[in-house]
C-alpha cells in the first residue's frame, strides 16, 4: 500500500472533493456466462451476484485508494436489486431497484469527477460477445451518429452530457475493446468470449485485484480524460427485432420510421436522446 501510494498522487491529495460513479452490470463479471447466473431465480444466480458484489467492492476500494471522497454505486442489471445493501463497502452509497428514469445512468450528475463501468457486456450483434445485447433482446442494434454502441456508449453519452469522463471499464473482451474505443477509458478484460454462453475467464480473485488497481490508476491520471461529446445534432438509430415493436416506437413524438424495423430520432440534447432510447426499449417489451 505504502509503495503504491508513493508511485502517484491520488486525486484527494489535490485537496478537492472527488465523487466517483460506478455502474455495475452482471454479464461482464468474471466467471459469469450462463442464464442460470444472470436471471434472478436461476440455479447459480446467488453465486453470480456474489461475484458481482465482490467486483463492485474491488472497484469501490480502488476508487477510494485513487482519491475518491465519495462513491455512488448504481446496480445496473435486470431487477437492479442484485447488490445487497448490507454487503456493499459501507463507504459507498447504493442506488438499488427499478424502474428509475435513467436506468444504468441513474444518479450521475455534473458533481462527479469520474465514471466507472464494471461487469459490462457488448452489443448484441458482436461476435464472441458474452451475453451481448443492448438494454434487452428486443433491440437488434443501437447506433449513435452512425456508430453501433452498446450500453457503455449510451451511458457514456449521459456521462458526457454532465461533463464526466468514463475512466475505467471492465467486462468481457469484446465489450472492453468497444468501450475503450468509444470513451478512451482504461479497460480490463476479465474474460474472452468463445460464444454467447461461453468464455475463457480470469479467476475472480485475480479480476478483483486488477479492477481495484485499475480503478485506482485510472483515477490518478483522470485529469488527462475527456468526457464523451457527440457532434450535434445527435442521431439515434435503433433496429428492433420485431416489426410490431417498431410500430410502437414510431409513435414517440419526433421518432421517424426509417424502414420496417428501424426507427430514428435526432436531437441536440444528449440526455433527451438517452431518454428516447430508454422509452423505445420500454415500449419494446412484451
Ligand atoms: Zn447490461
Amino acid at each position: 500500500m505504502v509503495l503504491a501510494l508513493a508511485m502517484a498522487t491520488p486525486v484527494s491529495a489535490q485537496g478537492a472533493r472527488s465523487k466517483v460513479y460506478i455502474s455495475v452490470d452482471l454479464e461482464g463479471i468474471a466467471g459469469v456466462v450462463a442464464n442460470s447466473q444472470t436471471s434472478a431465480g436461476g440455479l447459480n444466480y446467488d453465486w453470480a451476484r456474489r461475484l458481482m458484489l465482490a467486483e463492485t467492492n474491488a472497484a469501490i476500494e480502488g476508487a477510494f485508494a485513487g482519491g475518491a471522497t465519495e462513491v455512488l454505486v448504481n446496480d445496473s442489471h435486470g431487477s437492479q436489486t442484485n447488490l445487497r445493501a448490507d454487503e456493499i463497502d459501507r463507504r459507498a452509497m447504493l442506488i438499488t431497484g427499478q424502474p428509475k428514469p435513467l436506468g444504468m445512468a441513474q444518479g450521475l450528475d455534473s458533481s462527479f469527477t469520474a465514471a466507472v463501468y464494471i461487469g459490462y457486456h457488448a452489443p448484441g450483434s458482436t461476435a464472441d460477445a458474452v451475453h451481448g445485447h443492448t438494454f434487452n433482446n428486443a433491440l437488434n442494434t443501437v447506433k449513435l451518429n452512425g456508430t453501433e454502441v452498446g450500453e457503455y456508449g449510451l451511458n457514456a453519452m449521459v456521462a458526457g452530457y454532465f461533463g464526466v469522463p468514463v475512466v475505467f471499464v471492465s467486462g468481457d473482451k469484446a465489450a472492453v475493446d468497444m468501450a475503450q474505443a468509444f470513451t478512451g477509458a482504461d479497460g480490463l478484460s476479465v474474460k474472452e468470449g468463445i460464444g454467447y454462453y461461453a468464455a475463457k475467464t480470469m479467476h475472480p480473485l485475480e479480476a478483483r485485484e486488477k479492477i481495484s488497481a485499475g480503478v485506482r490508476a485510472a483515477l490518478v491520471k483522470r485529469i488527462a480524460r475527456r468526457p464523451v461529446t457527440l457532434t450535434t445534432p445527435i442521431t439515434l438509430e435503433i433496429e428492433l427485432a420485431a416489426l410490431y415493436h417498431a410500430d410502437m416506437a414510431a409513435l414517440v413524438p419526433g421518432v421517424e420510421r426509417v424502414s420496417g424495423r428501424v426507427v430514428r430520432y435526432t436531437g441536440t440534447n444528449a440526455l433527451t436522446v438517452y431518454k428516447v432510447s430508454r422509452l423505445i426499449m420500454n415500449l419494446a417489451r412484451d
